[in-house]
Formats: structure tokens, C-alpha cells, sequence
């Protein structure tokens, strides 16, 4: 058997580990926050659907805008939001509208991409992904919930952009985050990856779906697995998460004890799964598999919870 590869130091997982103070306290101040968008140091994110707007400078991509520049890209789209403090400084996210966006993109001194791409190409610095994420959550789930969901009325927005409410019947509304759990299903020295059609013809993954309503992550990991691939799971570990936002999802990594061994594949879900052994995904983690296997990019928490099982392995008890 070969020498395991270096697969040298952990890669920073996309969108997490934020930074930024919330500071909730002031969502409902009005005073406060005319205060923090006059502030000198405050500044914008401007979003347009999936795109963001990015500002060149000699070797850098800054996501960050002044006030009156954030408002000059563009006609608002439905709402600006108050991300929190970042390092003591106001942080805001606007909406433009789309076809601004797009106006932008045939200018030399903009750089226009999708907030999927900024974090696997490490466009911006890392430190920008977290706000990143939080400010397209947040636009998007208003972009979407203008209405309101039980009567149908016109909402308005309250908290600096943290609820809606509907005048007519009183019903709030909260900005939704969906868990997905997302999982390795773990038998000793191999494991099971699988792929769906979606994915390059070369890339393989971790299981993953939607929690449902009334189910603990630990039963939606043995659900899914067992839809999936019909392999029981026993014990199930949570390993980190990870906000994914597109539009809103919340990442669940977990690794889990598969207790049977035929897979029975589900197409409607799954192209393919199989089991791996563990220095085969090794390999893959390395991008040194002999016929081109990979895992995931490492801004992604599949990456990280494939890893943390080849290179640290998984007790269960
Ligand atoms: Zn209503």
C-alpha cells in the first residue's frame, strides 16, 4: 500500500467562521441605526440575485462600497439590510436590481460574479464570505416574501431588514433557514461517496437532503442514507456546519456507522454510489487518483468531513 499524501494544512471552510457582531440589539433602534449607516466607516455589500458586485483595484477585489457608491450601481432592488458590526465597523447588504447587475459587468473597473465562484476561486479574502452569505440569504428571502404567506397582504419591513410584517393580519415573518444534513456513511476502512447528474462525470461526494419536519439531523442522516442507498445507519456524530447559501440552506456534517453493506441505489436521487476505501479517497482528496477521481472543492464541508475521516478516522462507540 502506498504512503498516504500529504494533503497538507486544513483549508478554511467557505462561508463560516463570521466575524461579524451581529449587535441584534440595534435592529429596532431607528436612531441607532441612521447613526450606523452615516457612520464613515460603514459600508456596503451590493448584491443582484446571484451576483455580486466586486470593485478592481491593482491586485485586489474589494466587495466593500461606500454608501453613495453602493446606491450609484444601481436602481435598489426591494431592501437593504443590517449585517452587523465587523471589527467595531457598520456592515450593510444591498439589493440592485438584476439588470443593473448585468449593466455592470461590461465595466473595466467592476468584476461581477456569482457569490458560488468568489469562494471557490478565493476572489475576495476569506473574511468577506461570511457577510457574503448572511446579505444573499437575507435579500433573497425578501425578494421572495413580499406578500404574506397566510393572507396574501403587502408586507413591510421591520428590524433593519430581520422581519416583515403584514398590517393586515399582524403576522410576522422570519428570514427561514433550511438544515440539510450532510453526511459520511462509515464502515471501518471504507466509506460511501456518491454523485449525482449534476456533478462533473469524475466527482463524488457525500450523501446529503433536506431535514423534514418533526426529525431530529440524527434520523435525517439515517433517512437519507437509507432512501438513497438503502444502507442502515447506526450511531450518527455531528462534525461542523455550514452555512450554504443558495438561497438559504444550513449545511449539517455528520459521519455515521452504516450497519449494512449492499447498496441498493436510488436513481430519482442519486446517479451512483459506491464504497471507497480509504486511501483510494485519499487520493482523491490529494487530486491524485489514477483515473481522475475527486472529492469536492475544500470551501465545501464535504471536503472537510471526508477529510477528518481519512486523516483522523471516526470513533463510534
Ligand atoms: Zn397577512
Amino acid at each position: 500500500m502506498s504512503p498516504r499524501p500529504d494533503l497538507g494544512p486544513w483549508p478554511h471552510l467557505g462561508y463560516a467562521a463570521s466575524r461579524i457582531d451581529r449587535a441584534a440589539e440595534k435592529r429596532s433602534d431607528a436612531e441607532a441605526l441612521r447613526a450606523l449607516e452615516t457612520d464613515a466607516t460603514a459600508r456596503w455589500y451590493v448584491l443582484g440575485g446571484e451576483l455580486v458586485a466586486m470593485r478592481k483595484s491593482a491586485s485586489t477585489l474589494d466587495p466593500l462600497f461606500e454608501r453613495a457608491a453602493a446606491h450609484d450601481l444601481g436602481p435598489a432592488g426591494p431592501q437593504s439590510v443590517f449585517l452587523g458590526m465587523m471589527d467595531g465597523a457598520p456592515r450593510f447588504a444591498l439589493s440592485i436590481e438584476a439588470a443593473a447587475m448585468e449593466a455592470l459587468k461590461g465595466r473595466d473597473d467592476y468584476e461581477i460574479s456569482d457569490l458560488r465562484t468568489i469562494a471557490v476561486r478565493g476572489m475576495v479574502d476569506d473574511v468577506h464570505l461570511p457577510p457574503l452569505a448572511e446579505g444573499k440569504s437575507l435579500l433573497v428571502w425578501h425578494s421572495r416574501r413580499r406578500f404574506c404567506s397566510n393572507c396574501g397582504g403587502q408586507t413591510r419591513v421591520v428590524d433593519a431588514g430581520w422581519r416583515r410584517d403584514c398590517p393586515s393580519c399582524k403576522m410576522q415573518h422570519f428570514p427561514r433557514t433550511d438544515p440539510v444534513v450532510i453526511m459520511l456513511a462509515i464502515d471501518g476502512e471504507r466509506c460511501i461517496l456518491g454523485r449525482s447528474g449534476r456533478f462533473a462525470s469524475n466527482s463524488w461526494s457525500c450523501l446529503a437532503g433536506f431535514v423534514e419536519p418533526g426529525e431530529t439531523f440524527e434520523d435525517a442522516v439515517r433517512r437519507e442514507v437509507r432512501e438513497e442507498t438503502s444502507i442502515v445507519c447506526g450511531q450518527v456524530k455531528y462534525f461542523r456546519s455550514q452555512p450554504w447559501p443558495f438561497p438559504s440552506s444550513l449545511m449539517i456534517g455528520c459521519h455515521a456507522q452504516a450497519l449494512s453493506h449492499e447498496l441498493v441505489i436510488d436513481h430519482n436521487e442519486l446517479e451512483g454510489a459506491r464504497w471507497f476505501d480509504r486511501e483510494e479517497v485519499a487520493s482523491m482528496l490529494a487530486r491524485a487518483h489514477p483515473d481522475g477521481l475527486i472529492t469536492p472543492v475544500p470551501v465545501a464541508i464535504a471536503y472537510h468531513i471526508i477529510r477528518e475521516w481519512v486523516e483522523n478516522g471516526v470513533d463510534f462507540d
